[in-house]
């Protein structure tokens, strides 16, 4: 607990309380962020939802969340136990004296845990400094009668393109590129309302560190600045921790399938279409059946990561392995920031969720964007219209634009701007993070 700084001189280590988002996207950067506190003196307690913690068992065995005295697991349950309907309390886990709390934009309740106790607190978004900004106008959207949308039809004619001039930092926006939790008719919608509050509570933080970075969302973060407490872009954080160090977190909700790791590597170079929805959304069948065959008839090789509960009750039948002819695999789960980085991916079908997003700005790799929900759809925007590295694909899907596009990126001239435009962002996204503003900003996190 305590660490020694000279002979005789012992001091109190600092501890950092770390509560995410119990997702996976919102517990991978806040595993990176306290291994790199806990490397630099800090003991941690991370905090899981008893959900979380059982499936991270199940995924990485016992060992995965094994506490040490100065890296400690922790767990609440998800739902009202028996004991609070009684009355009851909880008894407080013992540790050692609490110094910081890092919140997650939408755990705000841990700030007002710390300020009820008088901890000092930051606040830690994961996701783009873009989805913060919009949320923060959710208020105005509300204000401007915008959202909810009056009736249905606004979904379809045409309203969704209306140019939205009022947000500093973002000019050229349309109403579809902003988060997609907007296209409501529900004045009590659940997301719309937890997204809205939860990004209001930027403002009482202490300071705020993002998982983005300075040359990216200059724009952005440059219009937030006024408004909001300190600002610290801290990303690519999935390039923080050295690999050793980064393999080793226990933080997988699936089981790892490293025989996709192999087979990259027996590929050329940029010759792989790497495919991958994240953690979160599902496919219908039909969408399913349309990215399957569209990939199939592009005749590139593919990593398609299936997970287990992407497509209800749908596998890939024998006619598409036929027609695929040895030239995909497909697993459930794989190491993403690791596929990322290999040089035989050379094109990634995402979902645009942002720890994907920047995973493959960090790896150069260029995006087919299929954005499904949350602010992947203004990752998306930036992606594609500003950052020069995204095509995006139609929500509906279709066969037919999947091949094409993909066979684009993969051979096209469309694909040969895009790489080079991915190159150059890998470039500055390992210069800031090795030794630029990212490093100096996460460096900061160590004085609060
Ligand atoms: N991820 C992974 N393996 C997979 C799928 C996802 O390691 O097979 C990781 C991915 O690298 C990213 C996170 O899970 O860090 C997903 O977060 P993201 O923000 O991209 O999307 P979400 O899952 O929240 O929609």
């Amino acid at each position: 607990r305590s660490m020694k700084r000279s002979e005789g001189e012992e001091v109190e280590r600092p501890h950092a309380v770390c509560l995410p988002m119990p997702a996976q996207g919102h517990l991978n950067p806040m595993m990176v962020l306290s291994t790199f506190l806990h490397s630099h003196g800090f003991t941690i307690t991370f905090i899981h939802t008893d959900f979380d913690r059982s499936r991270l068992l199940r995924s990485g065995g016992p060992a995965a969340l094994r506490s040490t005295e100065t890296f400690r697991y922790a767990s609440f349950p998800d739902g009202l136990p028996p004991s609070d309907i009684e009355g009851n309390r909880h008894t407080p886990a013992s540790g050692p004296k609490v110094t910081l709390l890092v919140w997650d934009g939408i755990t705000s309740f841990g700030r007002r845990a710390a300020e009820a106790l008088g901890i000092p607190n930051v606040m830690f978004w994961t996701a783009s400094a873009a989805g913060l900004l919009s949320y923060l106008h959710f208020p105005e959207l509300v204000a401007r009668g915008i959202a909810p949308l009056k009736d249905e039809s606004y979904l379809s004619n045409g309203y969704l393109e209306s140019r939205v001039d009022w947000i500093p930092g973002m000019k050229d926006i349309t109403l579809r590129d902003l988060p997609g939790v907007l296209r409501t008719t529900d004045p009590d919608d659940i997301m719309f309302n937890f997204v809205k509050d939860e990004a209001m509570s930027a403002h009482e933080a202490s300071a705020i560190f993002i998982n983005t970075f300075d040359e990216l969302e200059l724009e952005v973060l440059t219009a937030m600045a006024s408004k909001l407490p300190p600002i610290h872009p801290i990303g690519p954080l999935s390039l923080l921790l050295p690999n050793h160090q980064a393999a080793s977190m226990a933080s997988n909700l699936w089981k790892e399938d490293g025989r996709c790791m192999e087979w990259l590597d027996q590929r050329e170079a940029e010759s792989v279409v790497y495919v991958n929805f994240g953690s979160v959304i599902n496919l219908t069948v039909e969408t399913f059946k349309e990215f399957a065959w569209g990939l199939v008839d592009s005749k590139q090789y593919f990593l398609w990561v299936i997970r287990p509960d992407l497509v209800p009750g749908s596998g890939l039948p024998e006619e598409f392995w036929e027609a695929a002819r040895g030239r995909g695999l497909v697993v459930e789960w794989c190491s993403q920031r690791e596929v990322l980085m290999k040089a035989s991916v050379g094109a990634f079908v995402t979902h645009c969720g942002w720890n994907s997003v920047l995973e493959a700005i960090a790896g150069g790799v260029p995006m087919l964007c299929w954005p499904a929900f949350a602010e992947q759809t203004t990752n998306c925007y930036y992606a594609c219209k500003k950052w020069g590295v995204g095509v995006e694909i139609g929500e509906v899907v279709r066969r037919e634009e999947v091949t094409r596009l993909v066979v684009e990126v993969m051979e096209g001239e469309k694909g040969k701007e895009m790489k080079k435009k991915a190159a150059q962002w890998k470039e500055k996204a390992h210069r800031t993070i090795k030794a630029g503003s990212s490093f100096t900003n996460i460096n900061r996190l160590l004085l609060v």
